[in-house]
């Protein structure tokens, strides 16, 4: 299966910027040029060991010195299953701690940091965490998956803390009594919470790569509220819909890509590869 994968990658060339950081940089060099913005992942998740955990918090320590000393146009997102929060034992504490040292180097750069959502298993751990560590740093934001019931309640909880939103689908297949289903009910569900974050969220990120109903719909409520283009801004993933990311440049929205990168993409990959078979057999 994984070989499939690997095979696979060939064919979607551009979702990841490749396998080092310097290759990720030269990537984000290009869409600044453009225009664009970007968020920078290392590739991995569910790490086993602490050692490894430890690895990937000086990874990104190093990658956001070299954001910095590239004077690029970007902040990193992370995965905290990535940092430690899966290990079975003292998970949380390895996790805070590279947390505290990943914030603490940002904050002296004045750059951000967003916290990927992961499967609904890590959900309700990962809020508490970055709710928690809210209390310290601010210059963090939390994805939230438009897909799962409790995320209501979770976008009002984190707009009342005034802690930045990125609204998404929901990359994980997720069971029927905690999440909708239907593509029709996500994006409706999706457009209750875009209303939402845009008009009592703090620079909020709504991230959709292809899907233009969510896009015109945005634009229209920013329209309706007449909501300036410079407090909100709209994510996408590297390697979908070039065009769109440029037009919406073109058109003065504030665009920012995410750019992937690292020798652990099959899960990522996995997923996006999901998200073209849903599309697929929903149309
Ligand atoms: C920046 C960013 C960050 C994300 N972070 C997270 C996260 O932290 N946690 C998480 O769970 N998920 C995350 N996601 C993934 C997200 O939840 C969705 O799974 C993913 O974005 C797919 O949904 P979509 O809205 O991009 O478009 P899709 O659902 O892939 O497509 C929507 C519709 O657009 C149309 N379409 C698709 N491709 C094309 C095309 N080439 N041309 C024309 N029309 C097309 C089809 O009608 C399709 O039904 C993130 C996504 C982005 C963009």
């Amino acid at each position: 299966m994984l070989r499939f994968l690997a095979r696979i990658l060939k064919y979607f060339p551009g979702y990841v910027a490749g396998a080092t950081a310097k290759e990720a940089i030269n990537v984000v060099k290009g869409l600044n040029k453009k225009g664009i913005r970007a968020q920078i992942n290392i590739l991995d998740e569910e790490v086993t060991s602490v050692a490894h955990a430890q690895k990937a918090a000086q990874e990104y320590c190093h990658l956001l010195d070299n954001i910095n000393a590239h004077q690029l146009d970007a902040c990193i997102s992370v995965k905290l299953t990535h940092l430690g929060l899966s290990l079975p034992e003292k998970g949380r504490e390895v996790c805070v701690s590279n947390m505290h040292q990943i914030l603490k180097k940002a904050r002296s750069f004045s750059m951000f940091v967003w916290v990927d959502m992961e499967s609904s298993e890590y959900n309700q751990t990962i809020l508490d965490m970055v709710l928690e560590l809210n209390t310290y740093y601010d210059n963090m934001g939390l994805a939230m998956q438009a897909a799962l019931f409790k995320s209501r309640k979770d976008v009002a909880l984190l707009c009342k803390r005034q802690i930045p939103i990125r609204l998404c689908k929901g990359a994980y297949v997720e069971l029927k009594h905690i999440s909708h289903q239907s593509k029709k009910d996500i994006s409706n569900s999706f457009k209750d919470l875009i209303v939402f974050v845009l008009l009592r969220g703090r620079s909020p990120a709504i991230a959709t790569s292809a899907d233009e109903e969510i896009i015109e719909f945005t634009k229209h409520m920013v329209g309706k509220y007449k909501i300036l283009k410079s407090l909100f801004e709209f994510q996408m993933l590297l390697g979908r819909r070039k065009s769109l990311q440029k037009r919406l440049v073109k058109q003065g929205y504030q665009v920012r890509v995410y750019v992937p990168y690292g020798v652990h993409y099959l899960p990522y990959i996995k997923r996006r590869l999901m998200e073209i078979k849903r599309n697929l057999t929903q149309l």
